[in-house]
Parts: structure tokens; sequence; C-alpha cells
């Protein structure tokens, strides 16, 4: 990093993308005395790292446009007036101390974000445990991740995304794409699978898909929420076609004979009467997979943002599990985490079932090293909390939460049911958001607390390939902004003495990066995300460390960290995987009469999540500035709708507006919607908040719609 002091220089800081998982390295030059200093806007260049070799997408392009944006914040709001600091977290701290002392300490909620750096993610954890001793902590990862989590958990002892780096995928022969855009939420990965033949699997003929088959490779459209199926099909199709390593089978994995016990009822005929993908096309892919030498599987979204994502995973795995794929060099299986900090998001207790390290929070050995670091009584940790959205359903209902504090998240735009969730909201004694902008989820808050964003912060967030990056600060934030730790620093501080059992130590929420750093390693130690071994001083020299990277010495020299997992065993204590029996369900919501569509949801090139951000960069405004449905031309017409007409999308539980787009490649069974955008086009409206059984993860990709001209 090169920091000058003198105001009107101009200097520069190698950090990373403000988005998505890639975390594509980059260099944001700035006037020394910030956006306020009159030098300019600040820029941003590409730089060489590996995940992006020099290349942006036009989100990380323009990604310095939102550091002098004339909307961001500079000044606390309380009911929408300004207030200075003190008089807006007096107010917090005031509702907050009277909520618990009336109806306990449940009665206040955290909820935090999958883009927070890894010490926001720890500090807010802690925060809700000690400083409020609250068990209802949750975040926005529920609604990305946890499917893919629990599946990778279960199969493998441990959830990393990509247990190997992404630059593993240049040498591959084979990649297939299960439920994955990647041309459009992170470009330059197509970089890393141009030497592969690609297989895309996504009822939409999407930018990804058709990148595959002008490159040569296959594209099978299955329709929303029969994933699993297909996957089952193609698993009999490696037994039946003798492709099974049985010498992998024996002896690197387990269960395998209860997972063939239903897969075997799904020759591929049966799968393709389910998902309408060809029998031949799945003959041909497993053919593909099992003839190469170097060969991988990834997983995303389109396949774990169902009811049963958990089991949609753990079949796509069992496939691999069947061809010996995980754990053997040059080939793997993964999934492809979204947000920027998807993966370090999850490890640090943020989560309502986790504590730091990745450890569970009803594990007594992980409560009691946890307890310890913090200096409490591990007695005095709440246990689990409710999950994300269960969270939010119960939100000023009787005994649920009647105040929120909201950090990195968008909920009225990003959550399922959002018509509901906005009433849940509306009926809190208290919501407080903490953002860079005036978000749809702000400006329903009673306070809203102004705070700094990437290239004014320093941290570490961990990418796709579970590798700890450094984020480094090139300007400071506007006057007037704090960072997020020092929000919570200096709530916590107000609140210490307040709670009815013993104080927490005067110094347990410091506001430093590097020092809250330091507490995480410890406080992960041993865990299954341990990043003991990883210091800001070692990231700062350039050392590539992928977690677990323990502090414990390997060979005389600081461990190296652990690019690739598995090789040797997999984290289950006899070192085998799991084959996990699953069988095919139906979606939790399918089309009728009333309802005809499938609708499926997800991301745009020039757009991130809830939007917040990328609605307001006038480049990516301009390419999408609206919501739109993708509709076969032929249902299109059956729906009376012509190409740019408006119309409305209506569930079950809401309507969402958009403008029609013909889409020949789509099937005509299933319209897609972006969910980017807020009032009226949120999407979300419409979306259906069943729950996965394990991840309680919502079922984002497949919900029953109608269109009706608006
Ligand atoms: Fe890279 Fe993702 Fe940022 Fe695009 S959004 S520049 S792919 S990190």
């Amino acid at each position: 990093m090169t920091l000058s002091p003198e105001i009107g220089a101009r200097v520069s800081a190698a950090t990373h993308c403000p988005y998505c998982a890639l975390q594509c390295g980059m260099t944001v030059t700035a006037e020394a005395g910030g956006a306020a200093g009159g030098g300019g806007r600040p820029e941003v260049e590409p730089r060489d790292f590996p995940t992006n070799r020099g290349g942006l997408c036009q989100k990380g392009w323009t990604a310095a446009e939102l550091l002098d944006h004339p909307d961001r914040l500079t000044t606390p709001l309380l009911r929408g007036s300004p207030v200075d600091w003190d008089t807006a977290l007096d107010h917090i701290v005031g509702k907050l101390t009277a909520l618990r002392a009336e109806r306990g300490a449940d009665a206040v909620a955290v909820f935090g974000g999958g883009g927070l750096t890894n010490e926001k993610a720890y500090l807010l954890g802690k925060f809700a445990r000690v400083a409020l001793g609250t068990s209802q902590v949750d975040y926005n990862g529920r609604f990305c991740m946890s499917s893919a989590a629990a599946a990778g958990g279960r199969a493998f002892g441990v959830d990393r995304g990509l247990p190997f780096p992404v630059t593993d995928l240049d040498d591959a022969d084979v990649v297939v794409l299960a439920g994955a855009n990647v041309a459009e939420t992170m470009p330059p990965f197509l970089s890393h699978l141009r030497g592969a033949r690609q297989v895309v699997i996504d009822p939409r003929y999407s930018a990804t898909a058709r990148a595959a088959v002008e490159a040569g490779g296959l594209h099978l459209r299955p329709a929303p929420g029969t994933d699993l199926a297909l996957a089952l099909g193609m698993l009999h199709v490696a037994v039946a076609e003798g492709y099974l390593d049985r010498a992998y089978l024996a002896e690197r994995t387990t269960g395998f004979d209860a997972a063939w016990r239903l897969a075997a009822q799904w020759w591929p005929e049966r799968a393709e009467r389910v998902t309408g993908v060809a029998a031949a096309d799945q003959r041909e892919v497993v053919r593909l997979l099992a003839g190469a030498r170097r060969r991988y599987l990834l997983t995303a979204r389109g396949v774990e943002q169902h009811a049963h994502g958990v089991d949609t995973v753990s079949a796509w795995i069992n496939l691999t599990l069947a061809l010996g794929m995980p754990g053997t060099p040059g080939s793997g299986f993964g999934t492809i985490t979204g947000q920027g900090n998807g993966q370090g998001g999850r490890e640090h207790g943020q989560k309502a079932d986790q504590l730091p390290g990745y450890r569970r929070i009803d594990d007594p050995v992980a409560r009691a090293h946890v307890a310890s670091v913090w200096g409490v009584d591990p007695a005095s940790l709440p246990g689990p909390g409710r999950s994300a959205v269960e969270l939010l359903d119960a939100l000023g209902q009787p005994g649920g939460p009647r105040a929120l504090l909201v950090f990195g998240s968008n909920l009225v735009v990003s959550a399922p049911d959002a018509g509901t969730v906005r009433s849940r909201l509306e009926s809190l004694d208290l919501l407080v958001v903490a953002d860079l902008f005036l978000s749809e989820t702000a400006q329903l808050a009673d306070v809203v607390l102004p705070v700094a964003q990437w290239a004014e912060e320093e941290g570490t967030l961990t990418n796709l390939e579970g590798r700890v990056l450094r984020r480094r600060r090139a300007l400071p934030p506007p006057d007037g902004v704090r960072t997020d730790l020092q929000v919570i620093s200096e709530l916590a501080a107000r609140l210490r003495g307040s709670s009815p059992g013993e104080p927490f130590p005067a110094d347990a929420f410091p506001d430093q990066p590097e020092v809250i750093f330091e507490e995480l390693r410890r406080a992960s130690s041993g865990g299954p995300a341990d990043y003991s071994g990883i210091s800001y001083a070692r990231l700062d020299a350039g050392e590539a460390l992928h977690w677990p990277c323990p502090s414990v010495p390997l060979g005389g020299a600081p461990h190296p960290g652990t690019p690739r997992l598995f090789l040797d065993r997999f984290a289950h204590p006899d070192g085998l995987a799991r084959f996990i029996p699953v069988e095919h369900t139906q979606p939790a919501e399918r089309p009728d009469p009333e309802f005809p569509l499938w609708a499926t949801t997800g991301r745009v090139l020039a757009h991130y999540q809830s939007g917040a951000q990328t609605r307001r960069v006038a480049e990516l405004a301009a390419v999408e500035p609206r919501s739109f449905v993708e509709v076969h031309p032929d249902t299109a017409v059956r729906a009376g709708l012509v190409d740019g007409a408006p119309v409305r999308v209506v569930s079950r539980r809401g309507s969402a507006t958009a403008v029609v787009r013909h889409v020949p490649g789509l099937r005509q069974d299933t319209v897609f919607l972006p969910f980017h955008y807020g009032g009226e086009q949120t999407v979300n409206l419409v979306t259906n908040p069943a729950l996965d059984p394990i991840s309680r993860m919502p079922a984002f990709k497949a919900c029953a719609v109608r269109l009706e001209p608006a």
C-alpha cells in the first residue's frame, strides 16, 4: 500500500473489487485528502491477480463512482432528520436497553451481510452474543450460500466453496456448470474455462450457456426445481454404463449403496420425463466427465436456492464421487460463492448457529474456546437463534424481536416475500440501518447510520477459493461518516454494564481492523476455518494464504495455508467422503391454471445484489435502467404481450412490474426476472419464502406466476 499524508497528492492502494466473490484485484488511486480534497474522482485500474489476471467487469470498472456519489449519507438520521452521532447512538442504546429490560435479550435482533469484511462479521457476531446477549442474529448469506455450505459439510466434513484455486480450472478438459451464470455474475471467471469443453445446466439460454455452445459445448435446460432428478438420472448413467470408480469408492467414500438404492429408480428416460433434458444429453455429459482426465463440476445458486437445495447439491456431489472426482488432483467439485465475502462471512459468527472459525454454537467445546477468547462465561453465550427468513418473519410478532440492527443488507429488496418483510420491519419499535446510501430498507429505519465503504477502510475478505485477501484503504471516508467497526464499538461501549450479568471486558470491542483480526485468529484457532496462522503482515508481504492455515509451523516454516483440500483425506473423522441418499421431491410451489408459469430469478451483468449500489452508477443504470421479464415469444403471444410491453408478474404473494423481453432460448413454461430493483419492481414481492429443511434457505429460484398486461 502507498499512502501519502499530504493533502492533494494522488495516492494508490492495491485492493479488491467491492462486489462479487471473485474479488478481482484492482488499484484505486485517489486524492490523499479524500473525495472532498478536490482532486477529482478516485480511479480504478485492474491489476494482475490470479482470479482476474488484469480483467474487470463493468461493475468493477465503475466502482469508484460510489466513493464520491452525491447520494452518500454523511450524517446520522433520526426519523429522517439529521442528528449528530451522540444523539443517534444514545437514542439507539436507550431503546435497546429499555427493550431488553422489559422483554429480555432476544427482543433485540441483528442482521449482517455477506459483503462485510471478516473483521466486521466477527465483531458483529460477538456484539450480538456478548454486548446484547441475544441469540437473534443471522445474515443475508442465508439467502445465498447456506444450501451449498450444508451439502459440502455433510459430504466432505467442511464447507469451502472451491476447495482448490480457481486457476486449477485453467487446465480442465471438461467443466460442468450447474445453475451458474458466470458470464454475467463474474465475467473474468470465464478466462479460466477457455481450455475446457463446457456444459451449462440452466433453464435459461444464459450468456454462459451461449458462450459454452458457441465454443462447442452443451446446454441442458431442466425445468426449474428438477435439477435433483437430473443429477439422479446422470448417476444412474454412471453406474449403468460402467463408469463407477470402484477403487475410489472403496478407498475414499462411504454410503454409496444407500444413495444408489434411490438413484437406481431414476433411469435417464424417467429423469427426462421430469426434467425435460433428453436422456441422450444426460448420457453424453456423463461420458464426457468419465472420459476426461481433468474434470470439474461446479454448482451455484440456480440449483441451490430451492426448498430442497441441500439435497440437490448432494445429488451433484454424489455424481462426482461416483466418478472419483473430489479430492483428486486436476479434478473436483465446487460451489461458486456469490457475495464479496460470502465465504468469510459464513465463517466468523454472524450466522445464527455458528461461532468464529466455522464452529457450531451448540458445541460445548467450541463455546468454551470462544468464550475464553472473549473473556466471558461460556454459559452466558446464547444458543442458536432463528435463521434469516424465520427471524424476519418473527419481527414485531408475539414472542419475536422488537428491534433490529441491520448492517450490509437491503432486506426489503433482497428477502423473499418482500411485502411481508416490509410490514414486519414497519411493526418494529426500533429499526436501525447502517449503510452508504438511503437504501429501500434504510428509508424505513428509525435511525440511519452513515458508514464507510470498501476503498475507505482496511480489512480482510475471503474469496470464493478460500483465499484470505487484504482490503486496503485508498482514501478516508467523507466527513461525518464512520466505519461499521466504529459503530459497533461505540454501541458496545454504551451498552457495557447495562446487561444483567457480568459486564464484558472494557476492551472487548476495538474498532481497529488489525486488532480485531488478531483476536479472530485466536478465536478461529483449531476450528474448521482456522485463520490462526494468517496475519496482516503475511498478507501484505504477498503470501497467498487459503484456510485452514493454523499457527503451527510446517516443516520449520510458517504454515503455508491449504490451497487444495481433500487430496489425502476428507474432513470427516474417518477421512472418508459421504454419499448422501437423496430423492427428488416436487418444488414447494408448482404452476397451476391460476399461476401457469415458473418464475426464476437471478443477476444481470450490470448490477449486483439488491442494486443499492450499482443502480446509482450512471453507466450501469444506463445499461439496465429497470426490471424486465424474459418470456419465450410464444408464451408472450399467448399472454398478449409484445416485446417491450409493461407487464405485471403476479404470484400468490404479490406482484412486481417489469418490461417484457422476448427470449427465444427460454423454456416456454418459464420466465426469468432479475432481483436488483426496488419499489414496485421488486421481484421478491413475488418469490416464495418456503425454506429448505436443513439450510433454511428460501426457494428464490422456483415459484408459480402469471403475467398480466400492466
Ligand atoms: Fe471482478 Fe466480480 Fe468485481 Fe466484476 S464484480 S470486477 S467479476 S470482483
